[in-house]
């Protein structure tokens, strides 16, 4: 199958990793859906995805945190009969301070983001296609306390457990104990956490369909989320997440950078 016949969808793709991400697979011939959550920007982005690479690039919006927003997008791509080789699940957010909003906020962009975008996404995928989501070495168990690193591990740990776990984080910055009960003051942390532990255990129920699932972590890059003191260029961390989109009958269910298997 050559690339110009293959679709790729790549949330946050106005700017930073996702952008960069998108505007390399165009450059490699995939057929290119760039979602943005703001209408301009998006559209932007994809004119000048377009541009440098001669090829059309769709653009769709899409706001991760709303699920009308992602159920409107799986709907229509339903309707047109798309199927996506690729899904990039790369927006994501940072938010100056600690309460319960930022942690809500978080964690639902974060976290339920994603998770909701490949569940209502996953009919529309083609069989051997690849799930990337784009976490980060914040994510590492080592931010949780002992008892909750055992949690998050545990190999019979399913979704729901997942939920009620992450749930529990909320709900424990609400009541003010988060310290106590084992969490790190850092939501961002415990979202990519929570998104690995995700990967892991949604990877082996789509393996009947040979549809790889795999956490990937950029490095620290110079974007608005990472800065201008980061030591990667944008090319370089979206190098880690291009290898998990490409990769052929390759791993699943697991965390990398740089195309080599990381621990969290
Ligand atoms: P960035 O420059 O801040 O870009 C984030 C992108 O996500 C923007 O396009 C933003 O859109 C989009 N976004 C945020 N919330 C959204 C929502 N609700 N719906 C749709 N799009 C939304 O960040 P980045 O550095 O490229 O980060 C991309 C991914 O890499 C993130 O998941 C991040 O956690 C991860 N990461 C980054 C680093 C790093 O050092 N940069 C390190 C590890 C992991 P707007 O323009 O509308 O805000």
């Amino acid at each position: 199958m050559s690339n110009s016949s293959k679709t790729a969808l790549v949330t946050g793709a106005n700017r930073g990793l996702g952008l960069e991400t998108a505007r390399e697979l165009a450059r490699q011939s995939w057929q290119v859906i760039l979602t943005a959550r703001n209408e301009k920007k998006g559209t932007a982005a994809a004119q000048s995805v377009s541009a440098e690479a001669g090829r059309e690039v769709q653009f769709r919006l899409l706001d991760i945190a709303d699920p009308s927003s992602i159920a409107a997008l799986a709907g229509s791509l339903h309707e047109q009969g798309t199927k996506l080789d690729v899904l990039v699940n790369n927006a994501g957010i940072t938010m100056d301070g600690f309460d319960e909003q930022v942690a809500r906020r978080t964690i639902d962009t974060n976290f339920y983001g994603p998770m909701r975008l490949t569940e209502a996404l996953l009919p529309v995928m083609s069989d051997g296609g690849a799930i990337v989501m784009v976490s980060s070495g914040a994510g590492e168990l080592s931010i949780l306390s002992r008892d909750l690193r055992k949690r998050f591990s545990d190999r019979g740990l399913t979704q729901q457990g997942l939920l009620e776990l992450v749930e529990s984080f909320v709900d424990a910055v609400r009541r003010g104990r988060h310290s106590q009960e084992g969490w790190p003051t850092s939501a961002y942390g415990v979202s990519k956490a929570a998104l690995n532990a995700l990967v892991r255990i949604t990877a082996p129920r789509l393996e009947a369909r040979a549809i790889r699932i795999n956490a990937v972590c950029p490095g620290w890059v110079r974007t608005d989320m990472g800065g201008p003191g980061a030591p990667r260029t944008l090319r370089e961390g979206a190098e880690s997440i291009l290898w998990a989109a490409l990769l052929e009958g390759g791993p699943t269910g697991g965390f990398f950078r740089d195309g080599k298997l990381i621990p969290w």
